[in-house]
């Protein structure tokens, strides 16, 4: 098989894109209270963003990194399909296919995608699933890139991973580009000098940690600098493994996850400074860095930082006795108000283990919370957020692109292949074994 992309158009660096709403730039920077969410995506699950070189989801709140590869345009069969038809071919396409292809969707993918998937669960489990199909030649990941590069990194090297549409990225990883954190660490060296010198407890002034929703780029930087990669069920393990090693922590994309595991470690919220990579040291004074114990970079995930307490408030009004759990990228005051706080696995297994007709209250993606609440018609689960706004970036994996990749495989077309070079990949490895390896 070969492998070529679609079409990779990088628009100049000072290239304003008129496809893309930037809104997210002013409310990352704190200049806009706007939402990131399009609620009409959910409306019209079949449609087809008609802009021209970019996914069918909202991008409202999504801004493209420049320099990130574009998805063209689908060819014109799959984008005027029916429903009934592009669920045929996917179907005849993996049925072709059989043992050759791996079909992965992740917990936040719609419906009308994971009906198709292998399958179901968070992106490490599904690098996981990846693994235990080490003869299959490809591995279509309908997820996001980070977790696209994440099954590459663990997969082997003559497997081929598909990401069916390029414009899936997540929002929160772009936050952290590689140059800002590269900038970010050149400033830390100058107020705490030598970032490789232990102290005379064998630690070293910073650990780099990121959350495994980060470019490979990201995670490779880890590996380099002494870090590590954490997920949202590991963090605190990892966070513990990072201080037996380094007197603070910087933690990258997400300050929610950061902050929410930090503090239930016992970590003053006054030693968790917030790094913006737009102010100088981050918008922190040398002594509020030298008194840190975590910094964290100012990340979030839109859809998660959408939940409030006032929800909260309202769901523990209106049906009494009910169990809130949220996911801990949730803001810290919301987590606080929760009952429960945990990963998408936590929150499934939780539900699972209820043996009594429970009400559920949950914070975290929609496409995962209707799951659920299908798979368990004994309990009432509902999502706390009212308005249904799913992942807009996971959402651009529309079934057309599915069926696209899918066939063009049968033709013997790799196409949309995610590959991690080699300079990255090895110390991002490094960084994902030491998570592995780390005990509690
Ligand atoms: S739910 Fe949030 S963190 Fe997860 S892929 Fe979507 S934007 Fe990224």
């Amino acid at each position: 098989m070969s492998a070529t992309i679609l079409t990779l158009t990088p628009p100049p660096a000072d290239a304003v894109d008129p496809s893309v709403d930037h809104g997210i730039q002013a409310i990352v920077a704190g200049a806009s209270t706007a939402e990131t969410c399009n609620t009409e995506l959910a409306a019209g699950p079949w449609d087809f963003d008609r802009r021209p070189g970019y996914g069918p989801g909202s991008s409202m709140g999504d801004v493209i990194p420049v320099g990130s590869p574009r998805q063209g345009e689908l060819p014109a069969e799959y984008r005027t399909a029916g429903e009934d038809e592009l669920h045929a071919r996917i179907r005849a396409a993996k049925q072709t296919l059989g043992s050759r292809v791996v079909v992965l969707g992740h917990f936040y993918q719609r419906e009308e995608v994971v009906t198709h998937a292998d399958y179901v669960g968070d992106s490490f489990q599904l690098a996981n699933a990846a693994l235990e199909h080490p003869d299959a030649e490809a591995i279509v990941f309908c997820g996001v890139h980070f977790m696209a590069e994440t099954a590459d990194l663990l997969s082997r090297p003559e497997q081929a991973v598909i990401l069916p549409n390029l414009a899936a990225g997540c929002s929160m990883a772009d936050m952290a580009s590689i140059d800002e954190v590269e900038e970010c660490w050149e400033q830390l060296a100058d107020v705490y000098g030598d970032l490789e010198a232990p102290d005379a407890d064998g630690r070293v002034p910073v650990i780099p940690v990121t959350y495994m929703n980060s470019s490979a780029a990201i995670k490779g930087f880890v590996g380099r600098h002494g870090g590590i990669v954490c997920t949202s069920s590991n963090a605190r393990t990892v966070l513990e493994w990072a201080f037996a090693r380094g007197r603070r922590v910087l933690f990258f994309p997400d300050q929610h996850l950061g902050r929410n595991t930090a503090k239930a470690m016992g970590v003053p919220i006054a030693q968790m400074p917030m790094w913006n990579p737009r102010k100088p040291l981050g918008g922190s004074t040398p002594a509020e860095l030298a008194d840190a114990r975590v910094i964290l970079w100012h990340g979030f995930c839109s859809v998660h930082r959408r939940f409030t307490v006032d929800q909260i408030d309202k769901a523990r009004a209106e049906h009494p006795g009910v169990r809130v759990i949220v996911h801990p990228e949730c803001p810290m005051a919301v987590v606080d108000a929760a009952d429960e706080a945990g990963s998408t696995d936590y929150i499934r297994k939780a539900i699972a283990a209820a043996t009594e007709p429970t009400t559920f209250a949950i914070g975290t993606e929609i496409n995962l919370v209707q799951r659920l609440a299908a798979q368990y018609p004994q309990h009432r689960i509902f999502c706390l957020d009212p308005v249904v706004c799913p992942c807009s970036t996971m959402y651009r994996i529309h079934p057309g692109y599915l069926a696209w990749v899918l066939e063009r495989l049968v033709a013997g077309e790799v196409v949309n292949r995610i590959t991690v070079p080699a300079d990255v990949a090895d110390p991002a490895r490094v960084a994902l074994e030491r998570m592995l390896a780390a005990k509690p």
